[in-house]
């Protein structure tokens, strides 16, 4: 079958042949996909980021969101048959251990994020789901009624946005919330946001003017928007607005004014720093965005603010909770898909997603042929 592999030497990836996958353990099952995606996470690991995947003897098919046939079932398999149509979950749980119980399936002592990182992944014809039956989700009902491409949000970006930054945001009504990075992350965070919440004011702060752009015509026409290539100075520009939105003068800056809850979405030192700059006294910082440098935490500047600070990779537990907003058309993801491709253009998928930024791409939706 075809696959795209990360060969473990930084910047390197290639489509190339390799065995289909076999049933491992009886709770094992093979899904054909129909579907996959590319994300921000690939990137990182190609790059050279995740420094356990730098060897060149542990090749990996890439991808950890897909949704698929059921071709081959374990013994054990108990909510699955072959051919039934699957949202395979970006983590895999095995539903008993410690972590799966609390629900923090991320940290599943027989799962968690194995997909494209452990094991090979979804970018390729076949995939291996361990732990299937609580890894995977049976979509059959939803054939026709829900587009692919909206059912694919769900293996990851949307719980993602929904979990790690509006549940640990802790999002109360009339809050003001900064999502800090428009790209598909930052969206899914505003659509969560917007559905399952009332905020007062929803402030997206990005360098991108198109993706601000595309945020607010797309999604939500009443959101703030901050390009931070236009201003001088985050900090003055968030006081001002949140003054003026809570009816305070913003020329007393000593009236600790900021955010309520600012989300961070891009994972870098300077997106976490914004966020330790706005946020106001009793706040929440939710970050998402995948770190990999060190960060300076202003506690001298914070220590007294009564604020909290949250991280988390997703678990997942919310795809049945966002499968039911989307089919009773409360949530509408499906503008997050900008390109589509053929599972032979793989390549030139990721080379659009890599140029994000100018090819005005959120997420891209890769069919692969059914033969
Ligand atoms: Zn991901
Ligand atoms: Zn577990």
């Amino acid at each position: 079958m075809n696959a795209l592999i990360y060969n473990g030497i930084p910047g390197q990836k290639l489509v190339t042949k390799i065995p289909i996958p076999e049933i491992i353990e009886e709770t094992d099952v093979i899904v054909k996909l129909s579907s996959t995606t590319i994300c921000g996470s690939d990137l990182h690991i190609i790059k050279g980021d995740l420094s356990e995947m730098n060897n060149s003897n542990n090749t990996r098919v890439l991808g950890h969101e897909g949704i698929g046939y059921i071709q081959k079932i374990g013994n054990l398999i108990e909510n699955f048959e072959i051919g039934d149509k699957v949202l395979i979950s970006c983590i895999t749980s095995c539903g008993k251990c410690i972590y799966c119980l609390k629900n923090l399936q991320s940290h599943c002592i027989n799962g968690g994020w194995k997909l494209g990182h452990t094991i090979n992944g979804t970018q390729a014809q076949y995939v291996r789901i361990p732990h299937a039956n609580h890894s995977l989700y049976n979509i059959e009902g939803f054939n026709g009624i829900i587009e692919d491409e909206s059912l694919l949000m769900l293996s990851d970006i949307l719980p993602t946005g929904y979990e790690i930054g509006t549940i640990n945001g802790h999002i109360k009504n009339n809050d003001i919330v900064a999502i800090i990075g428009a790209g598909s992350i930052g969206i899914s965070t505003l659509i969560c946001l917007k559905t399952f919440y009332n905020p007062k004011s929803i402030i997206l702060i990005d360098y991108n003017e198109s993706r601000l752009k595309f945020a607010q015509d797309e999604f939500d026409t009443d959101i703030i928007t901050i390009n931070l290539g236009k201003i001088t100075n985050i900090k003055d520009e968030i006081f001002k607005i949140t003054s003026n939105i809570n009816n305070l003068d913003s020329k007393r800056i000593n009236l600790n004014q900021g955010v309520d809850v600012a989300i961070e979405c891009v994972g870098v030192p300077e997106s976490f720093n914004t966020c330790q700059e706005i946020i106001a006294p009793g706040g929440r910082i939710a970050n998402i965005g995948v770190h990999g440098v060190k960060i300076d935490l202003q506690l001298q500047k914070l220590w007294d603010k009564n604020i909290e600070i949250s991280t988390g990779l997703v678990n997942t537990y919310s795809i049945l909770d966002l499968l039911n907003k989307i089919d009773g058309n409360f949530l509408n993801p499906l503008k997050l898909i900008t390109h589509h491709f053929k599972f032979d253009e793989i390549l030139k998928a990721y080379e659009i997603f890599e140029n994000s930024e100018r090819e005005k791409c959120i997420k891209v939706f890769i069919e692969f042929d059914n033969d």
